[in-house]
């Protein structure tokens, strides 16, 4: 990324001048620089550029760049002054529980429990805080559950704040290296993840960037990094790294198999650039990875990578909301929509050149509602080349209706505390773990359900980032929490296990119980140790709520195996009979089923002239191209990993 030849300066220049005669001169512009996908104008006195309604507006029309306006370093408060006053300025009714500041954007961020009283009536208490701390107030709700997550990142970017202000600068000048250019040619590499699942990795090429969507792990084949990694080995990619062309790495989602190798190439310094992602998939891709290494250390195996490169992806990340659109190359432009797959996934759009191309990544998506998302949005304003995900891409794959599927799991509850028994759900940390909560404590709550209900794993800090970003949630869901003033997740039923003895409590205790535990395929975790020990119980059943992939135990047990030698406690391998009454119910999925598949194609607007199935086995990704092209006579392909595609 820096090894590009640019003439940023001379461009930077014009820019400058064209500024210089729009802004008033009382703004005392001190600096005019280009920061990640946007350009800042640092000025003392930003009160003399916000009279003007329209300056900022009018600017960015002219230059066609986003534009940010900051008070100049100098003028900033020094943050302990700050906090005092913003203490003495908010009426402490308004419960402030947190200040904390990020430098590298001159931005103040305020929790509080009544954020209504920091803004003040018509913005009156925050405008006052402007001109008095001259740090750019945010203010954010305090979330019922506290992420340590979270706290860790922000304490990551306060304190890294000047790394990071020269980081965004060097991805600015990068960005806008050249005027807009009309690109010539498109092309993609899968490096992973095409005909089959786990590891994915697109390489996108033009004949001016290059641009990677996701970089995940398959973890069910670890012990063979070709299998488990995304093909270092393609030329083109190896091309890539090592000439340091990489502009940018885009990530759909927070699962691994989309995420899980991003520290990786910190550790091994393959990259430097910017990771593009929602807030919260970089929330909780951090909190995956964590314990993804964490997993592997307590496996007795070396970590892929460690803490410290963790950091790196969190110093090099730029977050985006839905809909906001930035240049992140010369001739690329994105936008992140919804997918309703899990907390802030996206659909990535790629507008490629002048209005050469425009290209839609769906990575996991689901099309119908559920009780956590609305379903993914199906409406860009150009669209060509569609790339979509064919987990359940089969021709039989149809999932269980929503409605049937809840009422099964109850059923198996119910007729498993009868005999005395526990039940186990494995589910994967982040997005069925939250949907099946909210599934049973509905179901608690009109008191049909008086056992506990024990989160083990990453399950209770997911939950707590689900709670930081209400607007990332179904609008049923965002109604409950603020206007009915009732939080589904903090219903007492909920009890979150704090350590290997209680969890050893749970598993030896006669009472029944529900247990919901990750990994949600038996790879790793606590939901593996529940298995081992609750597995030859006739009485105990074990419900599988989302995709089993090919190699992991979760599903070889799901395929009936009765005998499974595990390792078990000082490192002797023993047979576990499994006894337990096995289920699955399929209808919670996170992915689009056969039918939504389809029907996405149909209602997809505009319609894509051209659409590439990914993210399936084989056999699925072939079938849903060869029905898409025979329903609706678009033209389809089901790539193999390391085929590359002229898209233009
Ligand atoms: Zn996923
Ligand atoms: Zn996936």
């Amino acid at each position: 990324m820096i090894k590009r030849e640019t003439n940023v300066d001379e461009i930077l220049k014009e820019i400058r001048e064209i500024i210089s005669q729009m802004v008033p001169k009382e703004a005392k512009i001190t600096e005019v620089e280009f920061e990640g996908p946007e350009l800042v104008i640092y000025v003392k006195n930003p009160e003399a550029v916000m009279q003007d309604g329209d300056l900022i507006k009018n600017l960015a029309k002219v230059l066609k760049k986003r534009i940010s306006v900051r008070p100049d370093p100098d003028v900033l408060l020094p943050p302990e002054k700050a906090e005092e006053l913003i203490k003495q300025i908010v009426p402490p009714e308004a419960e402030i529980t947190n200040i904390s500041f990020d430098p590298s954007v001159g931005e103040v961020i305020i929790e509080a429990k009544k954020p209504g009283l920091v803004i003040g009536k018509n913005g009156e208490t925050l405008r006052e805080i402007t001109q008095k701390v001259y740090w750019a107030p945010k203010v954010v709700r305090t979330p019922p559950l506290q992420s340590q997550t979270i706290y860790s990142i922000r304490g990551i970017l306060q304190s890294e704040s000047k790394d990071r202000r020269k980081f965004l600068r060097q991805v600015g000048r990068n960005i806008y290296r050249k005027p807009e250019l009309k690109s010539e040619w498109i092309r993609i590499t899968g490096l992973g993840g095409f005909r089959e699942v786990g590891r994915s990795a697109l390489l996108l090429q033009t004949n001016e960037s290059f641009v990677l969507v996701d970089f995940g792990v398959n973890v069910a084949a670890l012990n063979d990094p070709k299998k488990g990694f995304p093909h270092f080995d393609a030329p083109e990619f190896t091309y890539v790294l090592k000439e340091g062309l990489l502009d940018a790495i885009i990530i759909t989602h927070a699962h691994l198999d989309h995420s899980g190798l991003l520290p990786y190439l910190f550790r091994y310094n393959l990259f430097d650039g910017p990771i593009y992602t929602t807030p919260p998939t970089r929330d909780l891709m951090v909190l995956l990875q964590k314990d993804f290494i964490e997993i592997q250390q307590s496996n007795g195996a070396d970590p892929l990578y460690r803490m410290k490169d963790i950091k790196e992806v969190v110093k090099h990340t730029i977050t985006l909301d839905y809909g906001e659109v930035r240049d992140i190359s010369p001739d690329l432009r994105l936008t992140l929509h919804n997918a309703g797959h899990i907390l802030g996934s996206s659909i990535v759009h790629l507008h490629v050149g002048n209005g050469l191309h425009n290209i839609a990544v769906t990575g996991d998506f689901k099309f119908l509602p559920t009780r956590l998302f609305e379903p993914a949005n199906a409406r860009f304003p150009r669209l060509e080349t569609l790339i979509m995900e064919s987990t359940y891409g089969g021709s039989r794959d149809y999932q269980m209706p929503r409605e049937e599927a809840e009422k099964r799991l109850i059923e198996v509850i119910l007729q498993t505390i009868k005999r005395k028994g526990k039940v186990l759900i494995p589910a994967m940390a982040v997005g069925r773990a939250q949907e099946i909560m909210l599934v049973l404590e509905e179901y608690a709550r009109v008191g049909g359900l008086e056992v506990p209900i024990y989160l083990d794993g990453m399950i209770w800090e997911a939950t707590a980032i689900h709670t930081a970003y209400p607007e990332y949630l179904s609008k049923s869901l965002r109604d409950q929490i603020f206007h009915e003033g009732y939080n589904p997740f903090l219903n007492e039923i909920f009890k979150p296990v704090a350590n290997a003895n209680e969890r050893k409590d749970i598993i030896e205790s006669e009472e029944p119980a529900i247990i919901i535990a990750s990994s949600g395929m038996l790879v790793g975790g606590p939901s593996v140790e529940y298995f081992k020990n609750l597995a030859s119980d006739p009485r105990n059943s074990i419900i599988f709520v989302s995709y089993q992939a090919e190699g992991t135990l979760g599903r070889q047990v799901q395929r009936g195996l009765r005998e499974i030698p595990m390792i078990g406690e000082g490192g002797k391998t023993e047979v576990v009979q499994v006894n337990m009454e096995i289920h699955t119910i399929d209808g919670f999925s996170g992915h689009a089923d056969r039918r939504e598949l389809m029907s996405y194609i149909a209602k997809v607007k505009p319609r894509p002239e051209r659409v590439i199935t990914v993210h399936g086995e084989p056999q699925k990704c072939l079938d849903l191209a060869s029905s898409i092209h025979k329903k609706f006579g678009i033209s389809t392909r089901a790539p193999n990993n390391l085929d590359a595609i002229r898209l233009k």
